[in-house]
């Protein structure tokens, strides 16, 4: 990392935490923030730790937007666990003040930090491996929707405009492909035809969200697995994490994403398509821990539509991913040349799939809705 640790020493210490810093320790993990752990040790021996996290500023534009994005997630969960006692696990994620009263503090290179509680306990995986971690992840992600489905979506800024907008992310594409400013446009018509194909099914979301179908909600945006706090313990999910991209949006985009990520064994980028496949036991298990936590707030629309949303999520990537490519690897960072275009193949691999198994996945959701034992599903008619 190019931060040092007498720099964020430095940061540490304008943080309103009690005590004698006694460690800092770089965590790798994560993609995009800059992330430590630090212990404080009090005067009568007790250590706990924290979190401080460098926001990217480069992915995100509007770092306050953010700021005031987690500041009113996380208080508003951390007053309803309170006040419902709903929270068994006992850990949510909080943010610690700066000396200043703000929740954030800045650092000389124009960055913006911020200090959470340590979730103790746990480990974060990269990946889906059985369906018992397909399960938690997907309830973790359900319960954290459920806990801030009371707070009003208006209350938030929209910090990366038109993130899901898929009707956009087409005709971004297609504008790119018109002006052709890589010479790239020639090598991709199978993967265009297969786009463009599809492309009805782009407004999907976007008109039952216009319609009133689907509600606008708060949503997490980033549903991937690592964001998911497990407790060591008992393999039990204890908290989502990463809520940087909490946004007003269809929680579709979240289940969507998630089943995208976790769904097929293989890389994002894998090139040997074959080995992307969709594996029923994992979807089903995500369809029951996502049901688990969120099938009481769920509308009939929303439940519908589960499956379509990991298809149509998955084919708003591949256009990202083919968008970059055309435009000459602007976005994404790439590992070798058509990096991106790889990403691309391997996700209209996903999607082919996906449509491949829709009639299986739409008949597993309905059947674990039936099974649902609280009245809420029989509400709307
Ligand atoms: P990124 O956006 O870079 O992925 P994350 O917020 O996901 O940033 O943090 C990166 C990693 O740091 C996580 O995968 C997790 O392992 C660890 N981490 C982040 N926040 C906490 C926390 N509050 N408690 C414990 N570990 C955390
Ligand atoms: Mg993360
Ligand atoms: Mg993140």
């Amino acid at each position: 990392s190019l931060i040092g640790l007498e720099a964020v020493t430095g940061i540490a210490l304008k943080f309103a935490i009690e005590g004698k810093l006694t460690s800092a320790e770089e965590i790798e993990t994560g993609h995009i923030n800059s992330t430590w752990k630090v212990g404080f040790e009090t005067e009568d021996g007790e250590v706990r730790r924290f979190i401080l996290q460098r926001i990217n500023a480069s992915v995100f534009k509007d770092p306050m937007g953010v700021m005031r994005n987690v500041e009113r997630v996380t208080r508003h969960i951390n007053e309803r666990v309170m006040r419902k006692k709903e929270d068994v696990s006992g850990q949510t994620l909080a943010l610690y003040p700066g000396r200043d009263g703000r929740f954030w503090v800045p650092d000389e290179a124009d960055g913006i930090w911020r200090c959470y509680n340590f979730i103790e306990g746990c480990r974060t995986y990269d990946v889906v491996e059985n369906e018992g971690q397909a399960y938690q992840a997907a309830r973790a992600f359900g319960a954290f929707q459920d806990l801030v489905s009371d707070l009003s979506p208006e209350l938030l800024v929209e910090t990366i405009p038109g993130f899901h907008d898929t009707r956009s992310r087409y005709e971004h594409l297609m504008a790119v492909v018109e002006e052709n400013a890589c010479g790239r446009v020639a090598e991709v018509g199978e993967e265009l035809a297969f786009i463009r194909e599809r492309e009805g099914e782009v407004d999907r979301v976007l008109n039952l969200l216009g319609r009133g179908d689907i509600p606008l909600r708060i949503t997490h945006n980033d549903t991937k697995i690592n964001n998911v706090m497990i407790d060591e313990a008992s393999d039990e999910a204890v908290c989502v994490i990463d809520l940087d991209t909490v946004m007003p949006g269809s929680v579709l985009y979240d289940f969507g994403d998630l089943v995208r990520t976790a769904v097929s064994p293989a890389e994002e980028d894998e090139t040997e398509l074959s080995k992307i496949v969709v594996r029923m036991p994992i979807f089903e298990a995500l369809v029951d821990g996502y049901l688990s936590s969120a099938g009481g707030f769920l509308n009939d629309s929303e439940v519908t539509n589960l499956a379509f949303s990991a298809k149509l999520i998955t084919l708003e990537v591949a256009m990202r991913f083919l968008t970059d490519h055309l435009e000459g690897d602007r976005y994404f960072k790439i590992h070798h040349a058509g990096h991106n275009l790889e990403r691309c193949r391997a996700q209209l691999r996903l999607v082919a799939e996906l449509e491949g198994k829709m009639g299986e996945m739409e008949a597993c959701v309905l059947d674990r809705v039936k099974t649902l034992s609280c009245g809420a599903r029989d509400s709307d008619g």
